[in-house]
């Protein structure tokens, strides 16, 4: 069992409080996922996970226990760096086996991890080659195979692909998901890439400043952010929240931008949000359905279109499917069902409806 545990667990630089009271449990064999914008907390929490910095308040429990008090080593926790890259001199086989030789591993166990490891990577068959000899996929499937050679509580990845190439990136998380999956193995991994965490996580924590503000399912989080702050970081284009007030028959945003006929919406909503892709839109000529906006600018990107519309007192953003044949300056009408909107309080947080 690795499960890690964080109770209230605070960590502070001088001045900086770098991880706030942060609670939350990494279930055994789970991919956990840390997201947030740069200097939010994500690295020093994997610091306080390895046991290089030590809290401030709080415990920390991996496996069940308490390990405040335990070095890295005896934690047995295996952290890969930023960096994928392999040792260019060395064969693809030396290099996986690289973290066991230097570790004094017994020979005997040394073959059996590397046999184990390249035959759940299928590199079993490249293992003979120069990393000049492989593809680009091969390589990083090469790289991941030395990051998980060696037999871990847990595994610890900082924004491991982050240099690699668009394509490289996509095909190189899937890889990582799969591999994560089969070895049955808990791994805390940090990205500062939405798309990233969105795909590859069972479960994502949101930090802010050091503070944890939701943890949950990609799905859960996109669907039920906690607040505007959640809100705005997942999904691209962003969410649109809008100003909104009570208005005849239910609530009206940015002062008439757009119409939600919610009888049940929360009396003290402050704001709405909108999904891009919640918005219907609709030629203005089929009886205006909706309320009046204006093509501003649209954005085909073949599977589907970002229309950014000019309405009442605001800017919205639209996601359509396909390529519609919608022009800039056109005019249109456009609505949301009331079910996908998303009300937020005054101080930001989520309301029920
Ligand atoms: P992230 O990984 O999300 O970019 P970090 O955990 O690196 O965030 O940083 C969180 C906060 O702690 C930042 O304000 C950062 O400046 C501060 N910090 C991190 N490490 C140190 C350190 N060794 N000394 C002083 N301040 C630090």
């Amino acid at each position: 069992m690795a499960d890690i545990v964080f109770r209230n667990v605070t960590k502070r630089y001088g001045n900086t409080i770098a991880v706030d009271d942060a609670s939350f449990t990494v279930n055994d064999n789970e991919f956990f996922c840390f997201f947030g914008p740069p200097l939010s907390g994500k690295s020093t929490i994997l610091r306080l996970v390895l046991g290089l910095e030590s809290p401030d308040a709080g415990e920390i429990l991996i496996g069940g226990r308490p390990v405040n008090a335990v070095s890295p080593a005896e934690r047995n926790v295996a952290m890969v760096f930023q960096n994928l890259a392999l040792f260019p001199h060395m064969s693809a086989l030396d290099n996986v086996r690289f973290p066991l030789v230097e570790r004094g591993v017994a020979e005997l166990q040394i073959k059996k991890r590397v046999a184990d490891v390249a035959a759940k990577l299928h590199i079993g068959h490249i293992l003979h080659k120069p990393p000049a000899q492989l593809s680009g996929g091969e390589r990083q499937r090469v790289a991941i195979a030395r990051a998980l050679v060696r037999d871990p509580n847990a595994y610890l990845m900082d924004d491991p692909i982050s240099a690699l190439d668009a394509r490289l990136r996509e095909e190189t998380r899937v890889e990582l998901k799969r591999i994560q999956r089969e070895l049955g193995k808990t791994l805390i991994y940090v990205t500062h890439d939405q798309e990233e965490a969105m795909s590859i996580a069972d479960r994502i924590a949101i930090l802010d400043n050091g503070k944890i503000r939701q943890i949950g399912a990609p799905a859960e989080i996109y669907d039920r952010p906690a607040s505007t702050y959640v809100a705005r970081l997942l999904g691209s284009p962003v969410m649109n929240i809008l100003k909104s007030a009570r208005g005849v028959g239910g609530i009206e945003a940015a002062e008439g931008t757009i119409r939600i006929a919610d009888k049940a919406a929360p009396v003290d909503a402050v704001e709405i949000g909108l999904r891009p892709e919640d918005i219907k839109v609709r030629p203005w000529a089929d009886g205006g359905q909706g309320r009046p906006a204006r093509v501003f600018e649209v954005e085909p990107l073949g599977g589907y279109t970002v229309v950014t519309l000019a309405a009442g007192q605001a800017r919205l953003k639209a996601l359509l499917r396909g390529q519609p044949d919608i022009r800039p300056d056109a005019m249109v009408a456009i609505s949301c069902e009331p079910a996908r909107v998303h009300y937020f309080g005054q101080s930001g947080g989520a309301l029920a409806r």
